[in-house]
């Protein structure tokens, strides 16, 4: 397993899915967006940018220029991963603003536009399409402070955990009815823990 194995989403919300692109699935620690051609495959996977518009940047950009943008992704990527391990478990209030800064300065420089177009599934009408202008391969950042944005504004901070298992970073939101997952995925943490707690109890006896 490497960069190239599908990114993991198990964040339930794109805001950690983020955060979780850098992991340790098994041994070895895995970076999703370690450089450039790593970001545009995350993007993609993340449904976050057109396939189009991704092909357009990998085309255009200059020797360099977009390992320089997953370099800007990761220290987004390292600088929120901060501010939620300090801000989960409980409620975000206006407090946390402040922190919030450099998110509403990268927000700011979106240049987002409307489009009206053919209804994509459901019949005859119309619908309205959000859309960006993708004006430098920097402008890949925005669709992801977006996403930052909107989990910060529309989570419950205080159900935004970090995965139990032992050297485990994943963080995830837990939309379970009683608030009780602990795991990131039961595939990758869950049943090692079973196993350890098996393993346990046989020895034990
Ligand atoms: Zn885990």
């Amino acid at each position: 397993m490497d960069n190239h194995s599908p990114a993991i989403f198990v964040g339930d919300t794109l805001g950690l899915d983020f955060l979780n692109s850098v992991a340790t699935p098994v041994d070895v620690p895995i970076d999703w967006i370690d450089d450039g051609e790593g970001l545009l495959r995350w993007l993609e996977q993340a449904g976050l940018v057109p396939r189009e518009t991704l092909a357009a940047m990998r085309e255009r950009a200059l020797p360099g220029e977009l390992d320089k943008v997953a370099d800007q992704a990761r220290n987004l990527r390292e600088w929120f991963r901060a501010f939620v391990n300090s801000h989960k478990g409980k409620p975000l209030t206006a407090d946390a603003l402040n922190d919030l800064e450099p998110l509403n300065r990268l927000l700011e420089r979106d240049e987002g536009f409307g489009r009206i177009v053919a209804r994509q599934s459901g019949g005859e009408g119309l619908g309205f399409q959000p859309m960006r202008k993708w004006r430098s391969p920097e402008s890949l950042l925005l669709p992801i402070g977006e996403a930052l944005g909107r989990f910060v504004c529309t989570e419950d901070f205080s159900d935004v955990k970090a995965c139990e298992g032992h050297a485990c970073t994943m963080l995830f939101v837990d939309h379970t009815r009683g608030h009780r997952r602990r795991w990131c995925s039961m595939a990758m943490c869950g049943n090692r823990a079973k196993q350890a707690a098996h393993r346990h109890r046989l020895k034990q006896s």
